[in-house]
């Protein structure tokens, strides 16, 4: 029982040195170099076992390689120096160790053992100065240059460093550190207890010249602090559009607020610019016009009436009226009126009682049969004789459906009884001889006796009695 109690207390005590062992062995072994300051500087720094050593004369790169002063790095690292100017010599001492430096030379002797330097020393009597490479190659130093700080590290343990890492990627973006052993890089981060600041784009001011900002962001969130950018801001104004179809709108490029000469088309057609031409006409009576609507210049499906007839011919008192100037239009078919020949028919009647025989010839006509007569005509007798008596399409009575040609179509006609009867009675049932006589020069057609126009009772009546042709009656051109 005491024996086993005895062997376990010297376990424990073992294994308490051990534990302490390697505590102080991790603890002698390495030097931390913490709290650095990384920032290129214009000189050398030197960094001996974490604390920055000054120098009389600065640390030097030749050729590549680093020299310090000799006597002052010795003296840093515990060891006694002695020049001897007669033999040109220099020797360094400290517990266990004795070194021999000669001037001029790229040996060193170290307890008894020659080393040879990677350049031989050099500077003054005043200062003397050694590649620091001696110091790793021949006395077991460890060395980190650090170029792009201009910074050199050395410690006889193993150097360990936090060199910037940079940052997190997603907010709040801490800032780290990587661990450096001896210079070399390792996985090892730590934070170093900054968030990352950022400047974003914040916008731009509302009044000209609209400069542009940025605002801080620390760790992935906006601060109040905003700063220029140092540029104003460019945007696209509505500009216009163009005059002609299809009317593009346009933007204009401002800087600073105010317009350039740069124009870019936005995308759009300006819809504003809608208008409404005239389209023509319609193919039935009442010959409605219309019209189509444009928009920027392009004809739409979309129609309307603009409130007008086709005024090619005329309507006046409800009459229709076509005659040399005034004319239909292709499509106006009506057939022959329903109307008028009814009226036709009781004065035929009268007429067979009165012992006279009348009937119609040539009553209602299309334009098309019109133009086919026309036509004819000019080839037998030429154009100008031809318009004294047969009328261009669209300018025939015959076209109304109101119009009948009587009997033989002749000036035989002129002679007959039925003739003479026609001339003084066909008023009363609605009609008059359109073509008088003495009306020539106004009508501008020959004297067709056979010829009625059918007016309605109370308008052929007036007419008649007046005694003046249609033209006349209503005042209007021939
Ligand atoms: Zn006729």
């Amino acid at each position: 029982m005491k024996k086993t109690k005895r062997i376990l207390t010297l376990l424990i005590v073992m294994f308490v040195m051990v534990v302490q062992l390697n505590f102080a062995l991790a603890d002698e072994n390495q030097t931390v170099f913490d709290h650095l300051n990384y920032h290129l500087t214009d000189q050398i720094r030197f960094v001996l076992d974490g604390k920055l050593i000054s120098f009389e004369k600065l640390p030097e790169l030749v050729n590549g390689r680093i020299f310090v002063p000799l006597q002052t790095m010795l003296e840093a690292i515990g060891f006694h120096v002695q020049t001897n100017t007669s033999t040109q010599t220099i020797q360094a001492t400290n517990e266990d160790t004795t070194i021999l430096f000669t001037i001029g030379s790229n040996k060193a002797v170290v307890n008894d053992k020659e080393k040879t330097l990677d350049a031989t020393i050099g500077g003054t009597e005043q200062t003397y100065i050694i590649p620091i490479s001696f110091f790793s190659d021949s006395l077991g130093y460890h060395l980190v240059w650090v170029q792009e700080s201009n910074l050199l590290l050395m410690s006889k343990q193993d150097i360990e460093e936090w060199r910037y890492g940079g940052f997190e990627a997603a907010a709040p973006y801490r800032e780290y550190e990587n661990l450096y052993v001896n210079g070399a890089k390792t996985s090892k981060t730590r934070y170093n207890g900054i968030n990352y600041e950022d400047w974003r784009y914040g916008g731009f001011e509302a009044a000209v010249p609209n400069k542009e900002y940025e605002i801080l962001y620390v760790g992935g969130k906006p601060t109040v602090k905003t700063r220029y950018n140092g540029k104003n801001h460019e945007d696209w104004r509505y500009g216009g559009f163009e005059a002609a179809p299809p009317n593009r709108e346009y933007e204009i490029l401002f800087v600073d607020g105010k317009a350039t000469a740069k124009t870019r088309y936005n995308g759009k057609n300006h819809v504003g610019a809608v208008e409404w031409r005239y389209d023509g006409y319609e193919a039935v009576f009442p010959f409605k016009e219309y019209e189509r609507k444009y928009i920027n210049g392009v004809a739409t499906a979309e129609t309307r009436y603009t409130g007008n007839n086709h005024t090619s011919f005329l309507i006046l008192q409800d009459t229709l009226i076509v005659n040399k100037t005034y004319s239909l239009p292709e499509g106006y078919n009506p057939g022959e009126s329903s109307v008028a020949h009814s009226a036709f028919l009781v004065m035929q009647k009268d007429a067979k009682a009165a012992g006279l025989t009348i009937y119609i010839s040539s009553g209602f006509r299309s334009y098309s049969s019109q133009a086919s007569i026309y036509k004819r005509n000019v080839a037998a007798y030429g154009q100008s004789k031809t318009d004294t008596f047969s009328a261009k399409p669209g300018n025939s009575e015959h076209q109304t459906g109101l119009a009948f040609d009587l009997n033989t179509v002749n000036d035989a006609f002129a002679t007959t009884k039925e003739c003479l009867w026609i001339e003084q009675n066909c008023y009363k049932y609605g009609f008059i001889v359109r073509y008088a006589k003495e009306k020539q020069s106004i009508t501008g057609y020959q004297y067709e006796p056979w010829h009625i126009r059918y007016l309605g009772e109370a308008l052929a009546t007036k007419v008649f009695q007046s005694g003046l042709c249609l033209e006349e009656y209503f005042g209007i051109a021939s």
